[in-house]
């Protein structure tokens, strides 16, 4: 459980006050007392720019952290030299264009949306929709498969999802109002798969914890050709239950304890990258588009010469990823502990 920790921990040691040796011995009694340490210290690490829906998780009981207003288209954006936001305020999907066509990165609630935000933003933006090559779904929950059927039978790119979750999908092919149909079952992915279209290969990695086969992957972009390393963790919304069970009616999570030991993984696998920014698969997690000034859209339609990209920073990214950690320890040892009542 501190693995990931004990690689990380050192750069926010001063943060946080973690004492790594006295955390490697804690019972799990210890631990289930210490649930609210764990809040306190993803309070910490989120400083006064990581604050809001970042710390929805650590709320007991857990909230959502999607708005719940409806939705806001965001302005189709360049982000990257070679990536592209397509999403709302509640949802996200991105494209990455290679030398060689498009890998579209999920496709929204349902046809309407894939329509008028992904194809709509490809136009306005000069990318061609025939050259989507491949649609990688993060993971089979309807906000992100909902317009797949539509790019599938219009611009007929492969698709590409977890394994366990095209089973999932296929196990309960309903469709929820606002909500479009499962696409057709086309490629697995399985932990490693790599992608290579033109110039680039992406490396998969199976996640499970909010789904069965939640997709993970660290994605290489430039920035005025300056090279960087993303993170994108594939799925968000923590378990409610320590065991596998349902977050949900309609959909299977695998529990807290995967999720962590997946998100603990994917922590070490980017370190080992090198990975100094993150996206993700809704706009309020990442800040990209929060239909504020405080969004990184915002922040980088005023970026002047020389400025950062807003999604770009090292530090930034190593503090989201360990809130999710501590919020996810926090889950834990508030079960553990009976799931008191706690005044927040
Ligand atoms: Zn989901």
């Amino acid at each position: 459980m501190l693995r990931a920790r004990m690689i990380l921990g050192i750069g926010v040691l001063w943060l946080t006050g973690f004492s790594i040796g006295a955390g490697a011995q804690q019972t799990a009694a210890r631990e289930a007392a210490s649930f609210q340490d764990h809040v306190a210290n993803a309070k910490l690490l989120a400083a006064n720019d990581l604050t809001g829906r970042n710390l929805s998780d650590c709320t007991m009981p857990p909230v959502s952290a999607a708005p719940t207003t409806k939705p806001v288209d965001a302005p189709p954006t360049k982000v990257f030299d070679q990536l592209y936001y397509l999403g709302t305020d509640i949802v996200a999907s991105w494209a990455y264009v290679t030398s060689a066509g498009i890998i579209q990165i999920d496709s929204l609630d349902n046809p309407e949306e894939a329509q008028r935000i992904i194809i709509g933003g490809y136009k306005k933006l000069g990318l061609d929709p025939a050259q989507m090559k491949y649609l990688v779904l993060t993971h089979g929950h309807d906000d992100h498969y909902g317009g797949a059927k539509y790019l599938q039978d219009t611009y007929h790119p492969r698709l590409l999802m977890g394994k366990p979750d095209w089973d999932m999908v296929g196990r309960l092919h309903d469709s929820r109002p606002g909500f479009g149909p499962p696409p057709a079952r086309d490629t697995d992915i399985t932990d490693g798969y790599k992608l290579t279209l033109g110039d680039t290969t992406i490396t998969f990695y199976l996640t499970p914890g909010h789904t069965p086969g939640t997709v993970s992957f660290l994605l290489p972009v430039t920035d005025k050709g300056r090279p960087h390393l993303l993170s994108f963790w594939g799925g968000s919304a923590l378990p409610r239950t320590l065991e596998p069970g349902a977050f949900e009616a309609r959909a299977t999570d695998m529990g807290l304890l995967i999720y962590m030991q997946s998100l603990e993984r994917f922590i070490k696998l980017g370190e080992d990258g090198g990975a100094d920014g993150f996206i993700a698969n809704h706009p309020y997690r990442d800040q990209t588009f929060l239909n504020s000034k405080d969004d990184k859209i915002s922040k980088n339609a005023m970026r002047k010469q020389g400025d950062p990209s807003p999604w770009i920073g090292r530090s930034t990214y190593i503090r989201y990823m360990m809130i999710a950690l501590e919020c996810n320890e926090a889950q834990i040892g508030w079960i553990q502990a009976g799931k008191p009542k706690i005044s927040q």
